[in-house]
């Protein structure tokens, strides 16, 4: 199959700047990516295509070679054609980690999603760590940073990790000849049969230690803990979790680590109860507050807010606080705080008390009117509280 010109791959002219690659290739390759496009021969195929031609292009050397000689240029370099995805990825790590690739919103708004990287060679990375972390609505509503404690594998340090004394020296594993798996043939009147199981000499490594460190016998790994510090960004809720990349288990003998892997909790909170974005304060009024109005103080997420009271205000009225919510993740605006208005009643009253509630209660304007009874009282009651949420 005859190759396709690198600039028509990438769209761009023949004297385009190194910017203009730079950006036309990004175009293409979070279009084609095989994250955004699972189990797509086709966008896989255009994914490497264009990984190549931006490998070329995007050397000034290659380039000119490229401009000379075209596809014939290439042979004799360095230049090899991509066959494994993941090899793009290690390459091309850092135009992904502008923009995030990775398991959660948190790589992509902080810029820290390090496109992944399989390590292809050497141990068994470790495995990945989960934890779980609670932070009160006041946390979420700011960020803030944390400092968690982790147990977990961390390197030998008798050893630095290479699980031998005096320094790295492994041996091709006897047991298997360095193939890391043992192959069994049995026999029977079907005929004959190749059982292919795991080396248990070596655990599939083909290698095997000659002298192994007596710290860790041999494993380049001890058990141990670790302080994390965590970043938490302002707005998030319990459906998130931030990927920590490398501060999982480290792996046996010098294996890449794991990720931890942090998953948000939110702690029940005494005052609030949230709603999404949004967060709800139920509020006691005194009757001459909600009779006479009142400008008075309430607690939000980042402290005490004023909040006006209408003269008439009924029991169960909703009040909106414009953006006194959480911030809401990707975007800069915030959602509200509603409080639900309760008119407290008095439930010890001196005699005093009592005369002037008395004298009151004469007063024509102490009942609802229009011969309501306590039942219709009610419905205007939640009308009006609907009408000003
Ligand atoms: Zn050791
Ligand atoms: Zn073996």
């Amino acid at each position: 199959m005859a190759k396709r010109d690198f600039y028509q791959i990438l769209g761009v002219e023949r004297n385009a700047s190194p910017e203009e690659i730079k950006k036309a290739y990004r175009k293409m390759a979070l279009q084609y990516h095989p994250d955004r496009n699972p189990g797509n021969k086709e966008a896989e195929d255009k994914f490497k295509e264009a990984a190549e031609a931006y490998e070329v292009l995007s050397d000034p050397a290659k380039r000119q070679r490229y401009d000379q000689y075209g596809h014939e240029g290439m042979r004799g370099t360095d230049f090899r054609p991509f066959t494994d995805v993941n090899d793009i990825f290690s390459q091309f790590g850092d135009i992904f980690g502008s923009s995030g690739f990775g398991g959660s919103i948190f790589d992509e708004m902080f810029g820290g999603g390090q496109a992944r990287q399989r390590r292809r060679s050497g141990n068994q990375p470790g495995s990945d760590l989960k934890i779980r972390l609670k932070l009160s609505l006041e946390e979420m509503a700011t960020g803030t940073e944390k400092k968690i404690k982790v147990k977990k594998w961390k390197p030998c340090e008798t050893c630095h990790g290479t699980g031998a004394r005096g320094g790295h020296s492994t041996v091709t594993c006897p047991a298997c000849n360095g193939a890391g798996e043992i192959r069994q043939v049995s026999r029977s009147v079907f005929g004959q049969f190749v059982n292919i199981a795991t080396c248990q000499n070596c655990e599939g490594e083909g290698k095997v230690v000659k002298d192994p460190c007596t710290t860790c016998k041999g494993d380049g790994r001890i058990q141990g803990e670790s302080t994390v510090k965590v970043n938490i960004p302002a707005g998030v809720s319990d459906t998130h979790y931030i990927p920590l990349r490398g501060e999982g288990n480290v792996g046996r003998r010098g294996g890449p680590a794991g990720d931890l892997i942090v998953m948000i909790e939110e702690e029940p909170h005494p005052l609030f109860t949230r709603e999404g974005d949004n967060i709800i304060l139920d509020l006691l009024v005194t009757f001459p507050e909600a009779a006479l109005g009142a400008d008075i103080e309430v607690p939000t997420l980042t402290g005490r807010a004023r909040l006006k009271i209408e003269p008439g205000t009924q029991s169960g009225t909703i009040l909106r606080m414009r953006e006194k919510g959480l911030p809401r993740i990707n975007s800069f605006s915030r959602g509200d705080q509603f409080v639900r208005v309760n008119v407290w009643i008095p439930k010890s009253l001196s005699s005093a008390d009592k005369t002037a509630i008395k004298q009151l209660a004469g007063s024509e304007n102490m009942s609802p009117g229009d011969g309501a009874t306590s039942a219709n009282a009610e419905k205007s009651y939640s009308s009006r509280g609907k009408k000003s949420s």
